[in-house]
């Protein structure tokens, strides 16, 4: 009886509602010469980007209802919070993989960048970065009928002078591999007869720039590197070894309390990491790095990670929509303000998630916990048939019944509205943030860990807490497969040291 009342509901609901028009991308994609494997027509979603927000779509979108494209150029998800381990070699690089084709084999993927959105005509213009032999890249368009951009950030230098072309970023899988690479280089070359001792200071005076986690577990993962491998291998340079962390706030991982700041600075002490905080550059060379008051200090290599930066395709957007002026935290338009339905303001059937975005009303940290977060809430949102149009913060979004089972769940995140005379279902849920916590590695098995459940919030440092981080990794893993892998790894590294070979 229930089912039938909820089934007559459904059915009167369908007559009454009034449509919501969505184009017809899915023809015109077809004939984009695509290898699309979902030969019926349904309404494309198409996903800009392959990271933590479009990585949680991918797993959580019905692909029965959807089209579901993906452009990136990278052609994989990348678990970020372990890529300082593969600089050193604790981990493998692929084990942090999972090609997008994997993640779920009904997505269409392309690998290229989308340089253009025309919101007007609901197309995106992309560019391959794989060239024909005749060197040209191949350009193309996706047409679509929900976008959902989560490009992330780039590196920021703040336009200090010499960083982009002296410095390692640590974001790709390909800066973690120059990285350890040039860690190798470093050893070799201080280890050359006839190399001076002042060549073999600077050759092995290794600086990081940036105290949050990345900086940090960049520093703490090398010192390992150093103390438990290299060590063995190199004893007579090791005097000359010196690894810097520089800061221009006055101390490190501010997301964490005093007593566990304290707590990382200590550490460091412990494992040989000099920790100078306080201290910005102003200008880096092949060989010198400068900082604010003249300072000089030569290094032999020096990662920066000192912060995030807008991706062109996001401030080009942001500029698009005027709607957006108001929002944006500097000058030039540099985020996605979306409302709290995760709608780009002022723009149709356009949905923003992750490091790329500012939600409006709601400060949130540009984490992956939330990218992640962000991606699942999304996903359940476009296959309950809400639909994102009027990005906006004047009303929540009007939705369709998908199915009777479909209308129960609406049921239950929506409420019943008007609309000039007519029956409108709108969306009451917005996303809402679930702290999880925050971990660092800190180098010397030990780590800092901060886990927030219900009535509480459980604070740990030293061994205990990097126990905590290894498991927490461990089950966040995104399939089996890298788990394995990484289990494989640590044992490896345990047994047989990380791999000292150079290529
Ligand atoms: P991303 O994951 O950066 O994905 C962006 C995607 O967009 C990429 O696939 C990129 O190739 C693609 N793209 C770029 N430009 C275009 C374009 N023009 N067209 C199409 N696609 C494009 N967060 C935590 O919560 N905990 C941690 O411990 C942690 N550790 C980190 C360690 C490191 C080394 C790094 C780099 C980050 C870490 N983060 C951590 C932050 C976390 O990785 C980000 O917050 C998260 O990746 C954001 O997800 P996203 O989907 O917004 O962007």
């Amino acid at each position: 009886q229930l089912m039938d009342s909820a089934g007559d509901i459904y059915s009167h609901m369908r007559r009454s509602i009034k449509e919501l028009p969505t184009t017809k991308a899915f023809d015109k994609l077809v004939g984009i010469g695509s290898t699309l494997r979902l030969q019926a027509d349904k309404p494309v979603v198409l996903l800009l980007g392959s990271g933590w927000g479009a990585h949680s779509i991918m797993k959580v979108i019905d692909v029965d209802q959807f089209a579901v494209v993906c452009v990136s150029p990278r052609n994989h998800f990348l678990f970020t919070p372990m890529l300082p381990s593969t600089a050193v070699g604790t981990v493998e690089f692929r084990s942090l993989l999972e090609p997008v084709r994997v993640a779920n084999p009904f997505v269409d993927y392309f690998e290229a960048s989308c340089d253009k959105i025309d919101l007007d005509n609901k197309v995106a213009y992309c560019t391959s970065k794989n060239a024909y032999k005749d060197g040209r890249l191949p350009k193309f368009e996706v047409p679509y009928d929900i976008l959902v951009v989560s490009v992330g950030e780039q590196p920021a230098t703040f336009g200090t002078p010499g960083v982009e072309e002296n410095c390692f970023f640590m974001k790709e899988i390909p800066d973690s591999v120059g990285l350890r690479q040039r860690i190798q280089n470093q050893f070799e070359l201080a280890a050359l007869p006839g190399t001076s001792e002042d060549d073999m200071r600077t050759a092995l005076h290794f600086v990081v720039v940036g105290g949050g986690p990345t900086g940090v577990e960049f520093a703490g993962t090398l010192s390992d590197f150093l103390r438990e491998d290299l060590k063995k291998k190199y004893p007579e340079l090791m005097p000359y070894v010196r690894v810097t962390l520089l800061n221009s706030a006055q101390t490190i991982l501010t997301q964490f309390d005093d007593r566990m700041q304290q707590h990382a600075i200590e550490n460091f002490k412990r494992v040989g990491v000099e920790v100078r905080t306080g201290m910005r550059v102003t200008g880096v060379t092949r060989d010198t790095i400068t900082l604010r008051g003249g300072e000089e200090i030569k290094y032999g290599l020096c990662v920066w990670s000192a912060g995030n930066a807008p991706r062109p395709l996001v401030q080009q957007l942001a500029a698009q929509i005027p709607e957006q002026a108001q929002y944006q935290p500097g000058e030039k338009p540099s985020k996605l303000a979306v409302d709290p339905f995760l709608r780009v303001i002022g723009a149709r059937d356009v949905l923003a998630i992750g490091d790329c975005t500012l939600m409006v009303g709601d400060r949130l940290p540009a984490t992956a916990q939330v990218a992640g977060q962000q991606g699942a809430y999304v996903a359940h949102f476009i296959n309950r048939g809400f639909l994102p149009l009027q990005g906006g913060m004047d009303q929540p979004p009007p939705c369709k019944p998908v199915s009777t089972s479909g209308l129960m769940d609406n049921m239950r995140d929506a409420t019943m509205g008007d609309d000039e005379g007519e029956a409108v279902i709108y969306m009451k849920k917005p996303f809402n943030f679930l702290n999880l916590g925050a971990l660092a590695y800190l180098g010397g098995d030990s780590a800092l860990t901060e886990i927030n459940l219900p009535f509480t919030n459980i604070k740990l440092s030293g061994q205990l807490a990097y126990l905590v981080w290894k498991s927490v990794y461990i089950t966040k893993q995104v399939s089996f497969r890298n788990r394995v892998l990484i289990l494989f790894d640590w044992l490896k590294a345990q047994v047989f040291g990380r791999d000292l070979s150079n290529f």
